[in-house]
């Protein structure tokens, strides 16, 4: 313990040595300075020396021609002619130095030329020019017992305008200071001692004031550089992608901005392409967020490299955005899709691209990527295909989107958004027991528009709560007229989308219509589709416990359609699962759809589900279905979706029968 402390106290001594020694080394300027503030020094040097010369000139000029005046005109003979000739080449001399020295700092400053080296040379002659003509001129004057200010006047000049380090200060005030006592010693035979105490003053006073300037100008010196680098920083981050490096989109919206501008004349030329890499999220999931990351960063370098001479971005996740020449665009996508391909090992990589061709007058850099990344969603899922380009019949789909984008609000304060319902029957009877709440949207501008043109926008522009919420307040609005009207209502199944629980408070909204028009909760059936469950959000996980709770009845649709079916069944418990409509889809050619589909519902058995088929066409299917324990039916031979007023008259007309049991 002793020993610790002893040792942790030398520790301290020396580095508290350390930092004694650092400290006197920085303020006698022996420390290393970096680039920038050498920089710093050099150009605050060269801008003094201008006032320097300026004085310098304005000074000798005028002690040129009050010599020439005085003695060589006036022929004044209180001095001797070698008094007047050396005299004479001093002030010219320091003239020219003068002279040399401000056409350089002016230059310098100008710009016209960059070599600092030369510079501080130029300075160096300078200040040795002024000091010794100071130790000159006084000297010749101290002997014959004049003053000796023109020498203590250099020194001020050189140490105090100029900013030198300051051991540099010491040393030049120290040796010119000494060497000029000993020049004035000599000359006069003495050196009064009245003089020699204010020259020893003189001495300390200068070297302090100039150790000052330095260290003052040394504080500027590092807060201006420090700001420098923020700025370079600030100035670096607000264009460029914080985990790829590349240009970022804010810079891509600006820089392409101004190309459309520029290149008005020449669009057809041009094109955006929208790049998606496939399957990255596979690849994150696979190898981790590391990896995924490196992955990206490599593939970003490789677009920047190949469309070096065009505008890349990275747009979002996996997606990156291109503004280049048309011609020799497809050979370099090419290049990027080999590259991304030999990353490929487990699993499949590839890349879909999206071009649009700016059109004359385009002038939002957003709206065309949007283009050019719409035109590649249309290839998403077409394994044949990966490279769309936007043309007149994508131009009709995307204005679409737009419209529904824009008109969903509308949509539903007008009532253009319908319920339509799909009778679901009981396969041992065909009594009517459910219906499927399904979205249409009937437009004044386009018409009859069905959940395909609608749910994915509405989904990807995290809009599809409003229409949902519509949806759910419609059928328990239907719901509550039937029953006022005394007659018999079957439960209505809710289509759920998984962005519903993360846009809203959907539990909350749908307890809310319960309560409103005073329904039982065993009318309505959510419908979380397989789909939504592949993302493991906690937000999905406590939304259907908590349905569960409050005692609402949890369906599973489209078993089978994803990739993780069988693991939806473990983590999460359903009441019914809905098969999805591709088991019967080839019924009829494929032997093995139907062993697949009395399996499915052989195991949702086994684990306490009942079971639904959607897509029944065929009396054949219906037949099959009832054979291996399916309950519940759901498709075309049973009816289409349809107005309530259809299904009602239906009803009436005894062409559906209601079933007593509907649970
Ligand atoms: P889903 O929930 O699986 O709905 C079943 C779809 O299959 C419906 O298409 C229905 O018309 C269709 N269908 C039913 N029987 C047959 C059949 O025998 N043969 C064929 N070929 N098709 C049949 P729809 O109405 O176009 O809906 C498509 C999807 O859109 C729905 O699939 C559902 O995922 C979504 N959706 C519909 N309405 C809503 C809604 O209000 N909210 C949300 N979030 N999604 C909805
Ligand atoms: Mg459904
Ligand atoms: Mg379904």
């Amino acid at each position: 313990m002793r020993q610790n402390d002893k040792n942790f106290n030398v520790f301290i001594i020396e580095s508290e040595k350390e930092l004694m020694w650092n400290r006197a080394k920085n303020w006698m300027g022996l420390g290393k300075h970096s680039e920038y503030v050498k920089n710093y020094y050099g150009d605050a040097n060269i801008r003094a020396s201008v006032y320097m010369s300026v004085v310098v000139i304005i000074l000798e000029t005028w002690m040129i021609l009050r010599t020439l005046i005085k003695y060589v005109i006036l022929s004044d003979e209180s001095r001797d002619f070698h008094w007047i000739i050396t005299h004479f080449y001093s002030y010219c001399l320091l003239l020219a130095g003068g002279v040399v020295m401000l056409v350089f700092a002016v230059r310098y400053l100008k710009g016209k030329t960059e070599n600092r080296l030369t510079g501080l040379v130029l300075i160096i002659l300078l200040s040795a020019i002024c000091l010794w003509f100071g130790m000159y001129i006084s000297s010749v004057s101290y002997a014959t017992g004049g003053q000796i200010l023109t020498f203590l006047t250099m020194e001020i000049f050189v140490c105090t305008l100029l900013v030198w380090r300051p051991y540099i200060s010491f040393l030049l005030l120290s040796g010119t200071f000494i060497a000029f006592y000993s020049m004035a010693l000599k000359a006069r035979g003495e050196f009064l001692e009245g003089d020699l105490i204010n020259y020893f003053c003189y001495f300390i006073a200068a070297l302090m004031v100039s150790f000052s300037f330095y260290h003052q100008r040394m504080k500027e010196a590092t807060k201006a550089e420090s700001l420098e680098a923020m700025n370079k920083h600030l100035e670096k981050i607000a264009v460029e992608d914080d985990i790829t490096g590349i240009k970022n989109m804010n810079y891509f919206v600006e820089k392409t901005g101004e190309l459309l501008k520029q290149e008005a004349e020449r669009l057809s030329e041009k094109i955006f392409l929208y790049l998606d890499i496939e399957n990255f999220k596979s690849y994150n999931d696979q190898y981790g967020f590391e990896r995924g990351c490196d992955f990206l960063i490599q593939v970003a370098k490789k677009i920047d490299t190949v469309f070096a001479d065009s505008v890349v971005t990275r747009q979002s996740d996996d997606h990156f955005l291109v503004y280049t020449e048309r011609a020799g665009a497809r050979e370099r996508i090419e290049t990027i899709r080999n590259y991304v391909r030999n990353y490929q090992d487990e699993v499949n990589l590839g890349l879909k691209v999206g071009g649009y061709i700016p059109v004359s007058g385009e002038i939002d850099p957003r709206l065309a990527g949007d283009k050019a990344r719409y035109a590649c969603g249309l290839i998403k899922k077409m394994y044949d295909k990966d490279y769309k380009e936007y043309d007149e019949q994508v131009d009709e789909k995307f204005h679409k989107k737009q419209y529904i984008v824009n008109t969903i609000d509308k949509a539903v304060e007008n009532g253009y958004i319908k319920v339509f319902y799909q009778p679901v029957v009981w396969s041992k009877d065909g009594e009517l027991c459910g219906c499927e709440a399904l979205a249409r949207w009937i437009d004044p501008k386009y018409g009859f528009l069905s959940p395909g043109d609608f749910i994915p926008v509405l989904e990807e522009q995290r809009q599809i709560h409003k229409l949902d919420t519509c949806i759910f307040e419609t059928v328990c609005r239907d719901i509550r007229e039937n029953l006022d009207a005394g007659n018999k209502v079957v439960p209505v199944s809710l289509n759920f989308s998984r962005l519903d629980f993360e846009l809203m408070d959907a539990v909350g909204i749908l307890d809310g219509f319960v309560q409103k028009y005073n329904i039982s909760k065993d009318y309505l059936h959510v419908e979380v589709t397989e789909s939504a469950l592949v993302d493991d959000l906690g937000v999905l996980d406590r939304a259907i416990n908590s349905l569960r709770e409050k005692g609402y009845a949890i369906w599973l649709d489209d078993f089978g359609s994803g990739y993780s079916s069988l693991n939806s069944l473990k983590d999460y418990s359903f009441d019914v699962m809905k098969i999805d409509m591709k088991f019967l889809a080839n019924f009829n050619q494929n032997d093995k759809s139907g062993i697949i589909i009395d399996s499915i519902i052989n195991m949702a058995g086994k684990i306490g589900m009942r079971t639904l088929a959607e897509g029944v066409e065929t009396e054949e299917q219906s037949e099959f279905l009832l054979s291996i324990g399916c309950e519940r039916l759901q498709g075309y031979l049973y009816g289409k979706p349809m107005k309530i007023e259809e299904l009602k008259e239906k009803i009436a007309a005894g062409e559906y029968h209601i079933s007593d049991v509907v649970l």
